[in-house]
């Protein structure tokens, strides 16, 4: 036990050693009205610190700072290999902070600091140093046209780009957003999410000190309509990127289009985990349970829709129930599965979903409850008999609520499945090739996973179908959203081409 408080207390005092300003320009700053908000811890709702409240006159601050960085240099204008040696450093730099940077974002977002460990910091070092990877193998094509000519396209930055991120994974999304675009030689302002700063300010501290030049990468903390609202309407915005809810991506998108700027989202989802009658029903209740139950449900990808093949649908409930029941719930500084969501807004969030799933006729088979008084806990739940039309069927509950179905046949799984607003994710579990190939293909979303969940790799593409979003992120593609194409056509003098 003394490991784990000695864990606690390490994180506070790691907390409290860090700039709580705004990243503008290379320098850590006040808000310019010194408005300040609390970051709440939520394992007992006490403040953690409270950070700097940026508003309109610090994102003008900030997108001027990033433009003059891209239009005066040097980032887009150095080698491509010395932008990155720059992103390698500077993963050096987090690796070695791997354990602050572990401590910070469980005590930011309550997430088990094994998983922190495990997780969030070796996949956020690894996708920078994938892109830094990338940085001097981003070129064009050469054409061949008619006439004594040539042509030829360059891939250029963007410029400067507005990205702002939610709060399930903050180092990691910070991660998906800055590699690519840095990597490419864009300048970047990152609005993180209002309830998860600390793992950022660590990254800016790093940044600086693995040389990233002034006003190339900003970092702003504050709230969405404070903060955001104005960093993606800005006039000197070049390209905006958001990761959050669907019903806020609708509201930055409208946004980036009135300006005809670029943008890409990554919004919510409703995934189905289809579970075929074949397999091994024991190793595929615990991989649905990971699918679901990871980061407390609080994942956009999570497999929230379980689909399972009426003949073994009564032995997987039961044993889904079982593995349910064992988790453990408690201190994420502590040997436990699962910690507290993140705040008063998403706990009472699910706790109304677990509600209308009882009211809706749906079987509560395991939780439900909150648990202990202080600290946004909640049981590990399992739904069975969930209908498509319930709320917890249809709706992203971003909770630790599992919702298991039943399925007669193919065709009925397929166009169940399908019958989502969402398509962000999916997750096949067969043995039988010809089952899998035409789930694959069947499935209207941006992943699929075979007999596997949850798994992120730098080099895969993910991205929303639907009202899951627009645009890929990760893996080559990535590239496209931080590049334009600029076509050159030149004319050679020497007629005998
Ligand atoms: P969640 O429901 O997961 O909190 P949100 O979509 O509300 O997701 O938030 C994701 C990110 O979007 C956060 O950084 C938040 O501050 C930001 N945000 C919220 N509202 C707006 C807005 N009106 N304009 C721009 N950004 C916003």
């Amino acid at each position: 036990l003394s490991s784990e408080l000695t864990s606690a207390a390490q994180a506070s005092a790691t907390a409290c050693h860090l700039p709580h300003k705004l990243l503008i320009n290379g320098a850590w700053v006040d808000a310019s009205d010194g408005e300040t908000f609390p970051i709440i811890d939520p394992r007992n709702e006490q403040t953690i610190l409270n950070a700097a409240s940026a508003s309109a006159v610090d994102v003008d601050k900030a997108v001027n700072a990033a433009r003059e960085a891209f239009d005066e240099g040097p980032w887009p204008k150095m080698s491509a290999k010395e932008r990155g040696r720059t992103l390698f450093k500077l993963a050096d730099l987090m690796e070695s902070h791997s354990e602050k940077l572990a401590l910070l974002e469980t005590l930011d977002n309550g997430k088990p600091l094994s998983v922190a460990r495990a997780a969030d910091v070796p996949l956020s070092v690894d996708h920078l140093r994938y892109y830094a990877g990338w940085a001097d193998k981003i070129h064009g094509k050469t054409i061949s046209v008619d006439g004594p000519a040539w042509a030829y396209t360059l891939h250029e930055p963007v410029g400067v780009v507005a990205q702002i991120i939610p709060w399930n994974f903050p180092l990691l999304m910070a991660m998906w957003k800055i590699a690519p675009a840095l990597a490419c030689g864009n300048t970047v302002i990152l609005k993180v999410a209002e309830q998860t700063p600390l793992t950022a300010l660590l990254l800016g501290q790093l940044a600086l000190e693995a040389g990233i030049p002034p006003g190339v990468l900003n970092i702003l903390t504050g709230f969405g309509p404070q903060a955001g609202a104005p960093l993606c309407s800005h006039r000197g915005v070049d390209k905006v990127a958001f990761t959050g809810s669907t019903e806020v991506g609708r509201y930055v998108g409208k946004m980036a289009a009135a300006n005809l700027k670029p943008c890409t989202l990554e919004l919510g989802g409703k995934s189905p985990i289809i579970v075929d009658k074949d397999v091994d029903i024991d190793d595929v209740v615990l991989k649905a349970h990971s699918g679901l139950f990871f980061n407390h449900g609080q994942c956009c990808a999570a497999g929230s829709r379980t689909f399972i093949h009426a003949d073994i649908y009564d032995e997987f409930v039961e044993k889904a129930v079982a593995v349910a029941q064992k988790q453990k719930v408690g201190d994420p500084f502590t040997d436990v599965n699962l910690g507290p969501l993140i705040d008063a807004e998403q706990f009472n969030k699910v706790m109304n979903y677990i509600a209308s799933g009882e009211v809706e006729g749906a079987v509560l088979r395991t939780g439900g409850r909150r648990l202990g008084s202080e600290g946004f806990y909640v049981e590990p739940t399992v739904f069975s008999d969930v209908s498509d039309n319930m709320s917890i069927g249809r709706d992203e509950i971003f909770g630790p609520v599992q919702c298991l179905m039943k399925f007669h046949s193919l065709e009925e799984v397929i166009r169940r499945a399908n019958d989502t607003h969402y398509g962000l994710a999916s997750g096949i579990f067969s043995n039988n090739v010809h089952t899998i190939n035409k789930l694959t293909r069947a499935i209207r979303a941006g992943t699929v996973w075979v007999n596997c969940y949850n798994v992120y790799d730098a080099a895969v593409p993910f991205g929303g179908w639907k009202d899951s979003g627009i645009g890929v992120e990760k893996g080559e593609y990535a590239l496209q959203n931080y590049t334009k194409v600029k076509a050159v056509y030149q004319r050679l003098e020497d007629p005998a081409w």
